[in-house]
């Protein structure tokens, strides 16, 4: 394949990517929106194998066989609700790959550089001799550029890679969700940032020094694992999409070594996209936006209202529940991640179809994060093909809640908890939730008095108007649809 094959199925494979963008933003265009970016990822993978730089091509097919063989057989085992956690260490390996096309593409320069005297001239093959004519021959700019891009390149890969590990342990419940408070952690954050930028100057200037790349990669790696471990469990979300957003630059730092335009550019819009989701859910979770570029946020965990005495809560059967739902005139369903685990989604939806018929106004109200994706449970809504006009954002639904006969809150917590607008040492503090205490009637469906994801426990299941529907929340639907 010619160079300017490959420079036009580049274009074509970098449109495609921005088709699938505007698809995957809307729920009914969702699906041709991943087609888009198979295409699109199909035209750049082949380009890129077929064309004139590539070489060793048996080795590329034998890692796309090895790739492709584990990516299917986990893609096919993966639970929704594991979504989040393979995402964050999928985002791990392109930090961990910047991290090696960075080093890569120093260690030419580093050899060169090295290269004192004729006994190390007699070392190098004929080849590694003209990469260093062709460096030596480099303009001063352009050697400066090339190594500022390596040296960033490694540390937003560094960054990501164990700041995406942390949060696919924190996500599959292998550490503690609750953030680590190192005493002094925003100046320890500056002094990692400070100290990287004069590695940095350093090694720009000292030709052919490794080291401070090697100390700047330790240093990142700390920086990223503290950064990740410092938030806690209901900022996650955010987390997500800003470690999503930082894979994306690591991957255009990547496609800067590599003079590579298509990975710039895929890069970039990995990279932007992640930043508008990253703030729209600071906005959604009412926090600010640069506090999490700068690491900053989370709770400072001074407080957590989990052991007050809320006193005693009531109890309801399903039966009860079919037929409160029958004597009311307007229902709202919040779902959260219980839903997800339970695989309730169809039982819920026969229940709206049901109280439908009967005359029964339903609606559902979603909060942002709900679930442990964003739109996590507009997904499931929509595979149990729900119709979306009666699907209602947080924002739109929460002022109707107080005029509603009945809210069936399955498998929420953290979204439907009224501590965080009531008790301001709260971990979830200050984040919007779904108002549903309003309601006349509360059900909460889940197994236990157990915590949400953030730890906290939640006033809402005392309140007088509510009552606790204990059980897997999808054979607790299944019992109500017996009812209607
Ligand atoms: P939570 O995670 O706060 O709570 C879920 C509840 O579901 C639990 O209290 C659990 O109680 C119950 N549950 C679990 N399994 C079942 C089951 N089979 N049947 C019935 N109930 C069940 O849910 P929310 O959706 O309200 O909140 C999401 C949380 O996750 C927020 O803190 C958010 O910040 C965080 N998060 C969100 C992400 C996103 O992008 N959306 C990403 C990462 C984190 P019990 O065990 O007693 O049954």
């Amino acid at each position: 394949m010619s160079a300017e094959l490959v420079q036009a199925a580049y274009i074509v494979a970098a449109l495609f990517f921005i088709m699938s963008l505007a698809g995957l933003s809307k729920q009914d265009t969702a699906r041709a929106g991943n087609w888009y970016g198979i295409t699109g990822m199909t035209i750049a993978l082949v380009a890129t194998i077929f064309g004139p730089e590539t070489s060793g091509l048996t080795w590329i097919i034998l890692a796309m066989v090895i790739g492709a063989a584990i990516g299917i057989f986990y893609a096919k085992r993966v639970e929704m609700t594991e979504m989040p956690e393979l995402v964050a260490i999928l985002h791990s390996f392109v930090g961990l790959a910047a991290v090696f096309v960075g080093y890569n593409s120093f260690l030419p320069q580093w050899t060169c550089d090295n290269v004192k005297t004729l006994a190390d001239v007699a070392e190098l093959t004929r080849a590694q001799i003209q990469v260093c004519e062709v460096l030596h021959d480099q303009p001063h700019a352009e050697h400066v550029i090339h190594m500022v891009e390596v040296f960033l390149g490694v540390f937003i890969g560094a960054v990501t890679f164990t700041g995406s590990i942390v949060a696919f342990a924190k996500l599959r419940g292998l550490v503690s969700s609750s953030p680590l408070n190192v005493p002094h952690k925003h100046k320890l954050n500056l002094l990692a940032l400070v100290t990287s930028f004069a590695l940095m100057v350093y090694f720009v200037k000292a030709d052919g020094a490794l080291w401070p790349l090697i100390v700047m990669t330790l240093i990142a790696f700390v920086f990223g694992y503290h950064l990740v471990a410092s938030i806690g469990g209901a900022d996650m979300p955010v987390v997500v999409s800003m470690l999503n957003s930082y894979s994306g630059w690591a991957a255009a730092a990547a496609g800067f070594m590599l003079s590579n335009d298509l990975l710039i550019v895929t890069g970039a819009l990995v990279g932007s996209s992640g930043a508008i989701l990253s703030y729209i859910m600071c906005k959604a979770m009412n926090r600010s936006f640069i506090s999490v570029i700068a690491g900053g946020f989370g709770t400072d965990g001074s407080s957590s209202s989990s052991d007050e005495d809320y006193g005693e809560h009531r109890e309801i059967s399903a039966e009860e529940v079919a037929e409160m739902l029958k004597d009311s005139s307007s229902v709202v369903i919040t779902p959260g991640y219980g839903m997800a685990v339970a695989q309730a989604q169809y039982p819920v939806y026969e229940i709206t179809e049901k109280l439908r018929a009967l005359g029964v106004e339903v609606r559902f109200g979603i909060h942002p994060v709900a679930g442990r994706l964003p739109g996590h449970m507009n997904v499931l809504l929509a595979e149990a093909k729900v119709p979306y006009d009666i699907v209602l954002e947080m924002d739109e639904i929460n002022d109707d809640l107080s005029q509603t006969d009945t809210v069936l809150v399955i498998g929420a917590n953290d979204t439907v908890n009224p501590s965080a607008m009531e008790d301001p040492h709260s971990p979830i503090a200050g984040m919007p939730v779904l108002e549903v205490w309003n309601a006349r009637n509360v059900i909460v469906f889940k197994r236990s008095m157990n915590a949400g994801y953030a730890g906290v426990q939640n006033p809402l299941f005392f309140k007088e108007n509510t009552q606790m529907l204990f059980g897997d929340a999808k054979e607790s639907c299944l019992k109500i649809l017996e009812h209607i």
